[in-house]
């Protein structure tokens, strides 16, 4: 009898002990249920920009990125089609601005740490320059005109913290291997540019072959991690380099100039600007985030 009381009490005694422990490790550690939450669809993208630092929510931030990439990829839209994400609604969402010119990089970016490392060694393709102050030379701004969106960064003169001429120098953002060079531009005329723009009015969206015509001149280069880097509406090409050759970051690639626009097509030397992309895989940089963004993660990349 004793031997079974004696038992019992011990058993008693133990779960008292159990209770109390777990009592007291849940004042210490409380388990936010946000901690948990799975961030899925796009508005779960914008908002990731909160749960940045939390290694949990990082791989779905990813895949977020690449779900948003093929549907704005297959439909480029201008308007609001039915299932699509109203990026532009969201610009007026003044958080972002609400986080200052912080040494941590982590808060001015929506996309993870290892996309952040993959493209760590961009640098300026026209030294001295500035992310622009316009978010409509944002990548991911509405081109209504083509009814597309704009997939790359313009550097234009006053808005980009240094002149930029016609004929300027551009050089290559990081090492890699040139995988294009137009050597051989032939500029649309007035005509054949109307009827492209015409072609992506009747489709509601710009074909691919009709937006790498309004690139106009480019030079492209393979960098590692299948990452890249584009740049567009060049005057000219360098000479001396072809498609497969090396490159250092900083080398010269071509000069400033508006192969592609509509000043271009008409002869004319006005309106140069750099139009620069960095894709990682199939996403342009910057893809599916609010201008505010965009801004923060390419200055983060390329000022800092
Ligand atoms: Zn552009």
């Amino acid at each position: 009898m004793s031997k079974k009381g004696g038992f019992f009490s011990l058993l008693i005694f133990g779960f008292i002990i159990f209770c109390s422990l777990f009592l007291f490790s849940s004042l210490i550690f409380p388990k936010g249920a946000s901690e948990n939450q799975v961030l899925t669809g796009l508005q779960g993208m914008q908002k990731n920009q909160n749960n940045a630092e939390k290694p949990g929510v990082k791989t779905d931030a990813k895949a977020n990125v690449k779900n948003n990439a093929e549907t704005m990829l297959e439909k480029e839209p201008t308007s609001t089609p039915p299932g699509s994400l109203p990026a532009p609604e969201k610009n007026n969402i003044p958080e972002e601005e609400r986080t200052p010119t912080s040494p941590q990089q982590e808060n001015s970016t929506t996309w993870d740490e290892a996309m952040f490392e993959k493209l760590s060694f961009l640098q300026m393709p026209l030294p001295g320059a500035s992310i622009t102050t316009r978010d409509s030379q944002l990548p991911g701004a509405p081109r209504a005109y083509r009814h597309g969106v704009h997939e790359g960064l313009d550097f234009y003169a006053d808005y980009c913290g240094i002149q930029v001429n016609y004929g300027d120098p551009v050089f290559a953002a990081g090492p890699g291997v040139i995988c294009r060079i137009d050597h051989h531009y032939q500029e649309p005329s007035v005509e054949e540019r109307t009827a492209m723009l015409q072609n992506c009015m009747e489709a509601g969206a710009t074909p691919e072959n009709i937006l790498d015509k309004l690139r106009g001149r480019q030079v492209w280069i393979a960098h590692s991690f299948g990452t890249s880097t584009r740049y567009a509406h060049l005057s000219a090409v360098a000479n001396h380099l072809q498609e497969g050759d090396p490159v250092r970051a900083g080398d010269f690639l071509g000069n400033v100039g508006n192969s592609g626009t509509s000043e271009g097509a008409r002869g004319e030397k006005t309106n140069p600007h750099l139009h620069f992309e960095v894709w990682l895989e199939n996403n342009f940089l910057g893809e599916g985030l609010t201008p505010q963004e965009v801004r923060s993660l390419w200055r983060s990349l390329l000022e800092e």
